[in-house]
């Protein structure tokens, strides 16, 4: 009897001790500084960490068809627009715990996701086209001015940033009013969209456009010279503006992610998710992704605060209604050819 009782006592701890010593994270991230961060966390908590990186649309593609058999337990990309959708089609489960509410804005999470890190997407300017006048009080909204013919660029309607922003105005100023605003843009645009968002950047310093709309991580990884000196040399060429100031605040997304569904260890990966809300582990991942800390009492990179890092952050609009308008962002850019 005591031998039988020995046998399930060692069984049940030889169970928990698997389940509690591995996490498997299905990421898209492809920052290297991201394995660096897994690897504190397991000699932290003995907590081993396996990563499976790929693109968004492979890594969610293995998850739903491997269905009840995956393996993943937490999945993470950029872009609410990205984890709002993938949540819509039922593939998370609760991701809370007291202490991931607590440290994360109710705007930037949801009860089966939650954002990591921030990032902006605002506006780089020439400071030899544009004057201070033109920038006073300049809203998203006000870009659909004929004053800005010929003079914008951005990049095409398929790229997700694009429409989580164009989601966000859904959001906030309707579908029909919206329409309209994506027509006056692509009358406005410098030029059909291509590229990615250096690649407008770069485009305003050339001169082929006065105003560039971009994500302000690129821009901090222009400066910073990893992109090379040519890159850095455009990049100084360019100011930033924050849209919005004086009403609800610059868009602002994420980089994120949420537990699956079937996840074999869910409550190493909430430990994990705690983790990266520390503010050792924000500080390594705003160092070197040149984002926006989630948490308060953490300082974003020199390159960011030189950008100024007071300005207002738009807190009221949540940022899964951009998986919530996403189809309506496209079909919009779309009705209005935008590229
Ligand atoms: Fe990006």
């Amino acid at each position: 009897m005591k031998k039988i009782i020995v046998i399930i006592l060692t069984s049940i701890l030889l169970n928990n001790f698997a389940i509690a010593n591995e996490v498997n994270v299905f990421s898209s991230r492809h920052y290297e500084s991201d394995i660096e961060l897994y690897k504190k966390f397991t000699n932290q908590t003995g907590i081993k960490v396996n990563v499976i990186s790929g693109k968004d649309e492979a890594l969610q593609k293995r998850i739903i068809e491997e269905g009840t058999n995956s393996k993943a337990d937490l999945y993470i990309t950029s872009d609410a627009g990205n984890i709002a959708i993938f949540d819509s089609k039922g593939m998370f489960q609760n991701s809370m715990s007291p202490t991931i509410e607590k440290l994360v804005p109710s705007n930037f999470r949801n009860k089966n996701w939650v954002g990591i890190t921030k990032r902006a997407r605002i506006l780089f300017y020439s400071p030899e086209r544009v004057v201070n006048d033109d920038l006073k009080n300049l809203n998203y909204e006000d870009l659909a001015n004929p004053k800005w013919k010929g003079r914008i660029v951005i990049r095409q309607s398929n790229n997700i940033y694009n429409q989580s922003l164009i989601a966000s105005l859904i959001f906030n100023n309707g579908k029909e009013t919206t329409g309209e605003w994506a027509k006056s843009i692509v009358k406005n645009m410098a030029r059909d969209p291509k590229g990615n968002d250096r690649a407008q950047i770069l485009a305003v310093a050339a001169g082929e456009a006065d105003i560039a709309i971009a994500n302000t991580y690129y821009y901090a990884l222009m400066l910073s010279g990893n992109k090379g000196l040519e890159q850095q040399i455009a990049a100084k060429k360019v100011l930033p503006f924050f849209p919005n100031q004086n009403n609800r605040g610059t868009h602002m997304n994420i980089s994120g992610g949420g537990i699956l569904k079937y996840a074999p260890n869910k409550g190493s990966a909430i430990k994990l998710i705690e983790f990266l809300l520390t503010k050792e582990a924000q500080q390594h991942l705003v160092n070197n992704t040149y984002e926006y800390p989630m948490i308060e009492g953490v300082e974003p990179h020199e390159l960011l605060k030189k950008m100024g890092t007071k300005f207002k952050q738009d807190l009221t609009t949540d940022v899964a209604s951009y998986g919530q308008y996403q189809s309506d962002a496209l079909e919009i850019m779309l009705n209005a050819k935008w590229k």
